[in-house]
């Protein structure tokens, strides 16, 4: 058995959609798990009708719903004739908690509405497919995977996920060999939808690839595999053919948005390979990511832009070492924030963040009590690993350093954007 990805960029349009099941038909014959994301952009799209209802704004959030609703009817009239009345029934459900005022926090109504864009498009995909002959079966993803209440970052309940993959999920290969489902949502035990992050559907995929032991899982991507820079920010970035599961967990924690961090682990607790492969170039060979010895990796570059340098400074000269890190750690876990860079001093902590204003004001505020608090803006963050100093004199030239750390394998610098 095999479990498959596509992200929304691979289901965008009707023809890309058309391209996944030519891709589906050529593993005729074995059975696949598909794990398939959002259309193209309809998460954020979703996100701006949860904010809009949030702000009372009911009808332009109901307006805001109906071109959804129109570009989904769209596409699923470019791709079949065949009426599908399920997506009538998504809709109303969407439709009828718009019409309500909002009285719980937003956390819950974001995973109530933001679930709909997956349930959509696999929803639409399903009927499709099946219309053009590949038979395959539907699934409402949140009656399998359960988790808390943590809303928008909702952790699984593995115990009761895995009881419900072996005696829901694998029993229904025996009827289909393709079964359909949606990455990135799941339920709680009063059926209340929740979401697994920004990104999450790699994650749903290597859950289910784990719980159901596959052979191996793919995520399916509109490049050749992973690649060693943003092929956007540098031209010349090269494809890794082989990658091993520590490489990969340190990109992503690094920044890279190659693969949702959180897939790795339950691929290298059974040591099941991931493959990461064009949905445009099917027959090339793609990235594999597994436990190997790999030698000679290429400098890996991870850029992240629209940085802040938050500099906290004991008012009292209280050392930091006497916990006041722990109170900052504590603080942007509250905020659900995170550093993407720490420096400790004799009585400073230099944090650098992402430039999420809001974020910013609270955390300003709250660490307001213990330390004078000074912001800089405009800067990025350059990291390197493998590095060597060829290249790094090479991405740092002409530019002013703030700040530099370094370990044997990688390297990291604060730049000032000019
Ligand atoms: N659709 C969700 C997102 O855009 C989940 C995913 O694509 O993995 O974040
Ligand atoms: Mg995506």
């Amino acid at each position: 058995m095999k479990v498959f990805k596509f992200g929304g960029a691979s289901v965008s349009t009707a023809e890309r959609i058309r391209n996944v099941k030519e891709i589906l038909a050529s593993y005729s014959g074995q059975p696949l798990l598909v794990v398939i994301s959002a259309m193209g952009k309809t998460t954020n799209a979703l996100e701006t009708v949860v904010e809009t209802f949030y702000r009372n704004e009911k009808e332009e959030a109901l307006r805001l719903f109906e071109a959804i609703k129109q570009s989904h009817l769209d596409i699923c009239t470019q791709l079949t004739p065949v009426p599908l009345p399920q997506l009538a029934d998504l809709f109303t459900e969407v439709e009828w908690l718009l019409h309500d005022k909002p009285v719980r926090n937003y956390d819950y109504y974001y995973d109530q509405v933001v679930c709909i864009g997956e349930l959509l498009s696999t929803a639409i995909i399903s009927h499709y497919l099946q219309t053009e002959g590949i038979s395959n079966q539907w699934l409402d993803v949140r009656d399998i995977i359960r988790t808390d209440n943590n809303f928008r970052d909702a952790r699984i309940d593995w115990v009761y996920t895995n009881e419900k993959v072996q005696t829901t999920v694998l029993p229904l290969f025996r009827q289909t060999q393709v079964l359909i489902t949606q990455g990135f949502i799941g339920a709680t035990d009063e059926n209340e939808s929740t979401t697994l992050g920004r990104e999450g559907s790699d994650y749903t995929a290597a859950v289910f690839t784990h719980l159901l032991d596959a052979g191996s899982q793919t995520i399916w991507k509109d490049v050749q595999g992973v690649m060693n820079a943003d092929p956007k920010l540098y031209p010349d970035a090269e494809w890794i053919r082989e990658l091993t599961y520590r490489e990969v967990i340190e990109m992503a924690y690094y920044g890279a948005q190659v693969i949702h961090p959180k897939t790795i682990k339950p691929l290298q607790n059974k040591d099941i390979p991931l493959y990461v492969k064009s949905f445009l170039h099917p027959q090339e060979e793609g990235t594999v990511i597994h436990n190997r010895n790999i030698a000679g990796l290429p400098p890996i570059i991870v850029y992240k832009q629209a940085q802040v340098l938050v500099e906290l400074t004991s008012r009292d000269y209280s050392f930091v070492s006497e916990g006041l890190n722990s109170e900052i750690d504590i603080l942007f876990q509250r905020l659900k924030f995170k550093p993407n860079l720490t420096q400790i001093t004799a009585i400073s902590i230099l944090c650098l963040t992402d430039n999420l204003e809001e974020k910013l004001d609270q955390f300003a505020q709250a660490a307001g009590g213990l330390f004078d608090v000074h912001l800089e803006k405009g800067l990025s963050l350059l990291t390197i690993r493998h590095y060597n100093e060829d290249i790094l004199a090479k991405l740092t030239a002409g530019k002013q350093i703030v700040l530099r750390q370094q370990t044997r394998e990688t390297v990291q610098v604060v730049m000032r954007e000019q």
